[in-house]
């Protein structure tokens, strides 16, 4: 039986990895969960939001599923999304986005791929403060980051069967940074003769993204753009409830949905597990248990066909009675 590390997280994080847990159970599928918590109420008792257990967890296993965790705004801790990316060297994000039956959206036939580089950039976390007035943020660009993102993007364009990548940067303004990411991509596109390359800086992206998105189809971004973009393409799906997210590595993979901690909503039964769900899919296909994904995937569509939505997507289920009834598809 395949050992699967479980990130519980805080927020909607428990409740939607309960909701994923009771389908997986139900359907059929053979995994032995390593549940790890992880989040900034173990600051006191641990030291840490990320304890050394959770990394050591996913190295033993390889592969973990993980639900969100808060990242409190202008506090010292550093983020624990960053951190596991950073220290288990996660250095794709790998976000598709396409419509779901019956979740109703501006636009049809959507289907774009977030390839988003995640390891440095802006999120290097290397800024100081200057003075009372002033600080400064250091955007961390490198050629070896840049060329495997691109690689990773083009393999995946090819494996996948896509016809197109886009390189997505603002390298008119940030020559040095921007460009090089751009000259990277350029250079392994050479390779991909096969795969149609396109360079598009990233304020015309947004503007095309929302008005015709059906002309795009991979996008390479490096880690900033990638996350602002993503989350405007999941706007474009139907919102942050249903978008899936992947981080992989070499050596290891973490499958978590796009959305963060959502305090908003949490403890309320109210939260879609659609996308931890859609996560948790791609996790069961990259483990190899495909008939357990694709049999979930039937039942999820199913539910969705059948008018069975949370509030999110303008239904009036909860988080467990729209689980129940995906379970009751399966
Ligand atoms: P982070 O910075 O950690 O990514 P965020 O500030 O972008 O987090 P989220 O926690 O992702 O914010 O939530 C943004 C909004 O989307 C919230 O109002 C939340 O209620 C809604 N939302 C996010 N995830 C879900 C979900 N699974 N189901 C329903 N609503 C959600």
């Amino acid at each position: 039986m395949k050992k699967v590390t479980l990130i519980k997280g805080d927020g909607i994080g428990p409740e939607i990895s309960e909701a994923v847990l009771k389908i997986i159970e139900a359907s059929g599928a053979q995994i032995d969960w390593d549940i790890q918590t992880a989040g900034a109420d173990l600051i006191e008792t641990e030291g840490s939001p990320l304890p050394q257990r959770v990394l050591d967890s996913v190295k033993k296993n390889g592969v973990a599923l993980k639900s969100p965790v808060t990242t409190p705004i202008g506090k010292g801790f550093r983020s624990v999304n960053v951190q596991l990316r950073k220290d288990l060297d996660l250095y794709a994000n790998l976000r598709p986005c396409y419509n779901l039956p019956n979740v109703k959206t501006r636009y049809e036939n959507v289907d774009i791929v977030v390839v988003r580089e995640n390891t440095e950039d802006l999120y290097a976390g290397i800024e100081r403060q200057i003075d009372e007035d002033s600080a400064e943020s250091i955007k961390i660009i490198t050629r070896k980051a840049s060329l495997r993102i691109a690689e990773f993007a083009f393999d995946y364009a090819v494996k996948n069967n896509r016809k197109e990548v886009a390189v997505v940067t603002k390298a008119n303004i940030c020559k040095l940074s921007d460009g090089l990411f751009l000259n990277c991509a350029r250079e392994i596109a050479q390779k991909y003769p096969q795969i149609n390359f396109r360079e598009v800086l990233v304020d015309n992206c947004c503007m095309q993204l929302v008005q015709n998105p059906n002309q795009f189809d991979v996008l390479l971004l490096p880690n900033l753009y990638g996350d602002i973009v993503s989350d405007l393409c999941a706007g474009l799906i139907g919102g942050l409830g249903i978008a899936q997210g992947a981080n992989i590595g070499l050596d290891y993979a973490v499958f978590e949905p796009v959305h963060g901690s959502a305090p908003d909503i949490a403890g309320q039964d109210k939260a879609n597990p659609t996308a931890m769900l859609m996560s948790a899919i791609e996790m069961l296909n990259y483990i190899g248990e495909r008939e357990a994904g694709t049999k979930i995937r039937k039942a999820l569509f199913a539910t969705l066909e059948a008018g069975i939505k949370t509030a999110d997507l303008g239904g009036d289920y909860s988080c467990s009675d729209f689980t129940n009834a995906i379970i009751s598809r399966l």
